[in-house]
């Protein structure tokens, strides 16, 4: 089978965000970067990415996350809350 075409990725990654919007407690980020760039500087999968880690790792790997967060360039109270985020993101909007 081909690999999926640019077109397909970007078809499969809005349909899985559609089927997160019926399910909004169990929404997360896809990583797609559609938000990206953020106006602020604020790189928001590595955001989503260092939560989730803490969040859904088990207990001795959840350091893991933290790091991830601590290495951040910008972080997120860095935000201005233009939301022009939430207008390009397939999962949250
Ligand atoms: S609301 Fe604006 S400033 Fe805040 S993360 Fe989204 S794009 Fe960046
Ligand atoms: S657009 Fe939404 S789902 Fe995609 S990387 Fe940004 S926050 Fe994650």
């Amino acid at each position: 089978m081909p690999p999926l075409s640019e077109e397909e990725k970007d078809a499969l990654v809005r349909k899985i965000g559609s089927l997160g919007k019926a399910f909004r407690y169990g929404q997360r980020c896809l990583r797609c970067r559609y938000c990206q760039p953020c106006p602020q500087g604020i790189v928001i999968p590595e955001v989503f990415r260092a939560w989730d880690m803490c969040r859904d790792y088990p207990g001795d790997f959840k350091y893991l996350g933290l790091e991830l967060y601590r290495g951040l360039d910008v972080k997120p109270d860095a935000c201005v809350e233009c939301r022009e985020c939430v207008e390009k993101c397939p999962a949250f909007t």
